[in-house]
């Protein structure tokens, strides 16, 4: 008998043009298809395909269709789903996004799954082969359990030096406009930590000396971090991960996660506005000590990269432009900005629609790169272009090599340093082009 075919697909997101925004080498690939993959029963066969550097087989004889989507993306998802249902194919979506407007994309496929996949999934696969298949599934976790991640499903495809890992979901934190927080309420669930050695090591059998832990916020529990930092020292590997910029606080903690192998840490610094992180519900987040704690991270031989939005309350034309004298004061090898947009679902989103401060009601538009919103301080048209201007400023050339090049320790980390300035070149080339770089 004929194996039943399933076929994982990671969307790209679209440009400015609606094209999609297509790529050589995909780095930074997700982890939730090679888990899909793994959780998928052995009598069916599965294919991935990673969009941003490969054409989706539209014509496949695959019997079921599962799209999973990260951020903006989602759009570019509908579509993809909408051509599958075209051709008479089941098609099923995944992902954050998915999740936050459930009922939304429910209308361009066969069946959703919200949350997170774990608990679900072997009954997904069950009700479909018995014509069964449900609108939705749900069912939260309550503890982390994940098999090997199916990485033979994407190795011979031209993807970066390094695989992702998982060690926690969630985070306990509960900032207004994210995404993590509307999915997991504070939950913060950490997989036992021999479950994550063992995937570091299938990760290091498989050639990579590189792994990135994808946690939302890595430092959410100490103990468990030392713990897990104590078993990684022992594989000699490199890794980068994100967390909370407080980790800047604590010297031994940041000593230990460095000897482990830690190179690179990102930070949602979000804003320099003390306002608007108020608005954000991230008070505890405290921008004067922001290039203290910055600068107790760099001591540690760890880089620091970052995640900023503008357009909350707080934000002025003045304080946009200051951002960018931040970044370069504090030598950020790789800063990102989006500007702060209201995701459905979120109590940001709930906040400005009650104040009838939405400015775009077509969801699909919401790309992080455009005012969608009624900022306090500006026009939706002029936050965008501060936006634009930030964006340019930072990536000037004067920037990009203060901040990669004209450093102290330079030459004991030159090969370093340099890999950040092409990564730069690269996110100006996108900018240039009124591309948003991120993690795509
Ligand atoms: S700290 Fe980061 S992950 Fe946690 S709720 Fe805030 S924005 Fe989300």
């Amino acid at each position: 008998m004929k194996m039943k075919k399933l076929l994982l697909i990671q969307s790209t997101p679209y440009d400015l043009n609606r094209k999609p925004i297509k790529k050589k080498k995909l780095y930074f690939v997700g982890l939730a298809l090679p888990l899909l993959a793994a959780l998928t029963p052995q009598d069916w066969q599965v294919e991935i395909v990673l969009e941003t550097i490969e054409d989706i087989p539209f014509d496949t004889d695959a019997d079921l269709i599962a799209i999973g989507s990260m951020g903006h993306a989602i759009i570019r998802t509908i579509d993809i789903a909408e051509e599958f249902k075209k051709r008479g194919k089941t098609v099923i979506l995944g992902g954050y996004m998915v999740s936050l407007m459930a009922e939304e994309a429910g209308k361009y496929c066969d069946s959703v799954v919200i949350g997170d996949a774990e608990n679900v999934w072997g009954r997904v696969i069950e009700d479909y082969q018995k014509g069964e298949l449900k609108s939705s599934y749900k069912e939260e976790l309550t503890c982390l359990k994940t098999p090997l991640p199916r990485f033979d499903l994407i190795l011979k495809k031209n993807i970066g030096d390094f695989l992702p890992i998982q060690a926690g979901r969630g985070c306990p934190n509960s900032c207004s406009f994210c995404s993590v927080y509307c999915l997991y309420k504070n939950k913060y669930l950490k997989r036992e930590i021999a479950d994550v050695i063992r995937d570091i090591t299938q990760i290091k059998e498989l050639g990579f000396s590189k792994f990135l832990l994808l946690d939302d916020n890595i430092i959410a529990d100490r103990m468990y971090l030392l713990e897990l930092c104590g078993e990684i020292k022992k594989l000699n590997m490199q890794w980068a991960s994100q967390c909370s910029i407080k980790i800047g606080d604590d010297k031994e903690l940041l000593e230990i996660v460095a000897d482990s192998g830690c190179l690179a840490l990102s930070f949602g610094l979000e804003s320099i506005s003390v306002e608007s992180l108020k608005y954000m519900d991230k008070s505890w987040a405290k921008p004067k000590e922001y290039p203290e704690r910055i600068k107790n991270i760099q001591a540690a031989g760890i880089d620091v990269s970052t995640e900023m939005v503008v357009g909350a309350d707080g934000d002025t034309l003045q304080s946009i432009q200051d951002t960018a004298k931040f970044i370069s004061d504090n030598k950020i090898v790789i800063p990102r900005f989006y500007i702060l947009t209201p995701i459905p679902g979120t109590k940001y989103y709930e906040d400005l629609r009650a104040h009838h401060r939405i400015y775009k009601e077509d969801i699909y538009s919401y790309n992080g790169s455009e005012a969608v919103h009624i900022p306090k301080h500006m026009t939706p048209e002029e936050l965008t272009k501060a936006y634009w201007d930030l964006y340019n400023e930072v990536f000037s050339i004067s920037s990009i090599a203060k901040r990669t090049l004209f450093r102290k320790d330079f030459f004991t980390k030159m090969d370093r340093y340099i890999f950040y300035f092409m990564i730069n070149i690269y996110y100006r080339y996108q900018i240039k082009r009124k591309i948003t770089p991120n993690i795509i």
